[in-house]
């Protein structure tokens, strides 16, 4: 390894940083409640036996799966709204392992064991019309194009009987109950185990006919939890050291939601429907799963903990021994004063507006070469080390610095170490920082508009030359810049 004198660095963090050693708390899965209706967390392992629906937090395995699978899946059935479980069917008042569908009750029938009749579909249709009259028709013979059925008195014909025909007939849906007639702005017609909808918006689709939502329907009619419609979604299962994990809370957005990445906590912002939250990785963060835990409390009150574990990925970072001029080295200033000003700089950083200032991409500062990358790992000679989490481009004394993103500036002022500073608040936590700096154009307070002028590059602070110190933190952690550049967070 080259031993160099860097020009046009900075030595911010020397013999401040030392590796953290996170304990990552062993896996536990807790959910207060234990209705049939509730969301159950993500599965932190796939299981070949069981499939899991994030939409609604619930699993779908062994025979329900199998007659699930084979018998038309989420078109014809939807998503299951429930675990198993055991109810007394309303038909005969015996009791049943059930597990509700959007569109449908598997029933387990255990007097048909080994028989076509094993798994029935509840009589959805039935229960739903249940007090309704509805006239029966006068008998006409069957023709290819129109059935009559004598065991209900009702007829089949167009559109509704080609979907019957084609989905499952008889035993999926049951005999018709009623004619089509209109209801909800919409061509029905009942049968015993659903209902057909024509709709029109989706003529010549196979989205014509629709099944309806009767499943939903009678579940709801339970009592059960409705299973809720969200989800915590980190946008991926595995992160890169130094990268930044973006967890949102998808659906019906519930009263209140805490999460924590790793013990730190996360705070949500409800934006465009979705609740989301930041989570920094640390440049030097253990290469095995964290933990993302997520508390959501519902509307019924009841509290969830969804515990997920997210994989580190190693990031690529240089690595450079330096040899520190005495110059540089003797007026680093005591441990002391130091201390007193990154505690500062670090008050600021660990503030959160619960506001997202920013929208869309960061822009760079400014046009220039980088001359050290963001997670550098520096040895300097005579002992001490410290991890770059930042990025520095240099480029000439002079060189104005732009607002990558919206954001307010807190923080401007000359300190001994980092020179002319300038921290900027984008909300949720994520601030932007801007070290050694000739001149500083803004105060605090300033709201900036990406592309709004912060400062000029300088060599202020302890800086053997000019460039501009760039860092992204989250609360206290510093990300890589260059992520919020290529993706919009
Ligand atoms: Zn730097």
């Amino acid at each position: 390894m080259k031993v160099i004198r860097p020009a046009g660095v900075c030595f911010t963090v020397v013999f401040l940083l030392s590796i953290l050693v996170v304990p990552v708390p062993a896996l536990a899965v807790t959910n207060v409640a234990l209705d049939p209706g509730d969301s159950l967390p993500f599965p932190v392992a796939t299981d070949p036996t069981r499939t899991y629906f994030p939409d609604t937090g619930h699993y779908l395995a062994g025979g329900f799966r199998t007659y699930w699978q084979q018998h038309g899946g989420l078109a014809q059935f939807g998503l299951p709204l429930s675990e198993e479980y055991t109810e007394a069917n309303p038909a005969d008042g015996k009791n049943y392992t059930v597990q509700y569908f959007e569109r449908a009750r598997f029933e387990y029938h255990p007097e048909f064991k080994g028989t076509p009749y094993e798994i029935e579909l509840g009589l959805l249709g039935v229960q739903t019309v249940v007090g309704r009259k509805f006239d029966p028709t006068p008998y006409v013979p069957s023709t290819p194009n129109h059935y009559y059925f004598t065991e209900t008195r009702h007829t089949l014909s167009a559109g509704f009987k080609r979907y019957w025909d084609s989905h499952g007939g008889l035993a999926i849906f049951g005999f018709p109950i009623s004619e089509e007639f209109t209801e909800g702005g919409y061509t029905v017609q009942y049968f015993e185990r659903n209902r057909f909808e024509y709709h029109p918006e989706f003529s010549g689709t196979e989205y014509e006919v629709l099944l309806g939502l009767l499943g939903t329907d009678s579940f709801r009619l339970t009592g059960h939890h409705l299973p809720q419609t969200f989800g915590v979604r980190p946008d991926s299962g595995a992160v890169v050291q130094g990268h930044t994990l973006k967890v949102r809370v998808l659906g019906s957005v519930p009263s209140n939601v805490t999460a924590s990445f790793n013990g730190q906590k996360l705070t949500f912002v409800s934006q465009a429907g979705e609740l989301a939250a930041y989570a920094p990785i640390v440049s030097n963060a253990a290469l095995r799963p964290q933990l993302l835990r997520t508390e959501i409390i519902d509307n019924t009150g009841v509290v969830r903990r969804f515990d997920q574990n997210i994989g580190v990925l190693a990031g690529q970072f240089e690595h450079q021994t330096i040899q520190l001029d005495p110059a540089v080295e003797s007026s680093l200033g005591s441990d002391e004063e130091q201390q007193r000003e990154r505690d500062r700089d670090f008050s600021f950083y660990n503030q959160v507006t619960p506001v997202k200032l920013w929208s869309g991409r960061f822009s760079w500062p400014l046009t220039g070469p980088i001359t050290t990358p963001f997670g550098s790992r520096r040895d300097y000679v005579g002992g001490g080390s410290e991890i770059h989490d930042a990025i520095d481009l240099g480029v000439p004394q002079g060189t104005p610095i732009r607002a990558p993103q919206r954001g307010i500036v807190v923080l401007a002022e000359f300190q001994k170490v980092r020179g002319g500073i300038v921290i900027i608040d984008h909300g949720l936590g994520v601030h932007s920082a801007y070290f050694h700096q000739s001149v500083i154009a803004v105060k605090v307070g300033d709201m900036l508009n990406q592309g709004d002028l912060i400062g000029k590059v300088g060599t202020t602070g302890l800086s053997t030359g000019a460039h501009l110190h760039w860092e992204i933190r989250i609360g206290a952690i510093g990300v890589d810049p260059e992520e919020w550049i290529k993706r919009d967070f």
